[in-house]
């Protein structure tokens, strides 16, 4: 079978997975389902006919359903379908990376507020929501705070989004808070993880040690940010929301998220010249500069910034490295979080030069 039937059939799953999640439209599901069941019964395999069973096929390894001559597809030793996070799996998730398929439904409150933001040229109304979701104060809240949060919003449209972004969790008491994102720890093979990627473990300097457990009311409602909202804003959002502070303490006139994110994610204008810096959460320079080379630039950015902690985790030699892969890539500069200050220093002093 043709590499393209399977790369629709996966897309497919994936997208039914992520509308039912999001309570969309049944009919992605049933025709995820309906798709399944036919590519199933052709292998002479019994289809699903009915929900749960459709779960059960997605949770199973690729493999048991899709032959090996697939495998530089999707890993077939991994499910489309992870039951643990209740979400497209982390393989689905590089493959919807590598080939660019199925949107990131969890975040399409970020691109609705945007969108809408834009409209009423309120960019105000964005970066407030964007901040939200970038601070692990609001990762995890009881009903009180939850309700609280989303009243204070007067933007109902703002308002409505807000609460997409959130999921209902009753098993809270099974969970930890993460101590750098704030959002739930869970426990597998033998310690805490945060998230898929449990990318704040790697960056943080000694791991979790005795994380916390969150200390809700007894019979509490708790809410927590979606697992897509979680790995795709919040996570990436805590450098940046760090680096903007820093920024503004010696330039007060930075902005965070500027024009609506197409000039990166701080702006600061220095009289002469604005400098638009993207801040860039990459465990690994090859993955940063994979990710580089696949993107246009269309944007305005000018200014790649590597946060500490990440720079920490990918080594001594992360930013060298980087700029090596990217030697031919003179639009882009490539700089490390404790050199922002001295830069923007050095921007500013040779910019008073030319204006004398
Ligand atoms: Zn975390």
């Amino acid at each position: 079978m043709d590499d393209h039937i399977i790369h629709e059939l996966l897309t497919l799953q994936m997208d039914g997975i992520r509308k039912y999640i999001d309570q969309q439209d049944h009919q992605s599901v049933r025709k995820a389902m309906n798709a399944l069941a036919a590519y199933l019964m052709s292998r002479g395999l019994k289809p699903p006919s009915a929900l749960n069973q459709w779960f059960e096929w997605l949770a199973r390894p690729v493999g048991t359903w899709v032959d090996s001559s697939h495998e530089d597809l999707f890993n077939l030793a991994e499910p489309v379908f992870d039951r643990r996070i209740k979400d497209i799996s982390f393989a689905a998730f590089c493959f919807s990376q590598r080939f660019g398929s199925t949107d990131d439904y969890q975040t399409r409150p970020v691109l609705q507020v945007r969108d809408h933001c834009k409209q009423h040229h309120s960019e105000e109304g964005y970066v407030r929501f964007r901040s939200i979701l970038t601070q692990s104060k609001f990762a995890v809240l009881d009903q009180e705070d939850y309700v609280r949060l989303i009243s204070d919003e007067k933007d109902l449209i703002i308002r409505e989004q807000l609460m997409k972004c959130y999921e209902r969790i009753d098993d809270w008491r099974e969970y930890r808070k993460c101590p750098r994102c704030g959002w739930t720890l869970h426990f597998e093979r033998g310690e805490w993880r945060c998230g898929t990627y449990n990318a704040c473990w790697k960056v943080s300097k000694h791991g979790f040690i005795h994380p916390k457990a969150f200390r809700f009311k007894k019979g509490s409602r708790v809410y927590r940010l979606k697992p897509g909202i979680h790995r795709s804003v919040l996570v990436p959002g805590l450098p940046e929301q760090r680096i903007y502070e820093k920024v503004r303490k010696t330039y007060p006139q930075a902005e965070l998220y500027p024009n609506f994110d197409h000039d990166g994610d701080i702006r600061v204008d220095l009289g002469g010249c604005r400098v638009l810096f993207d801040v860039k959460s990459y465990l690994s320079p090859h993955g940063l500069a994979k990710h580089l080379e696949l993107s246009k630039n269309g944007e305005n950015v000018q200014v790649i910034v590597i946060p500490s902690e990440y720079e920490v985790e990918g080594g001594p030699l992360y930013v060298k490295r980087l700029k090596s892969r990217l030697s031919g890539r003179k639009d882009l500069q490539i700089i490390s979080e404790r050199k922002i200050i001295r830069y923007l220093k050095e921007k500013e002093r040779r910019e008073q030069i030319q204006c004398v």
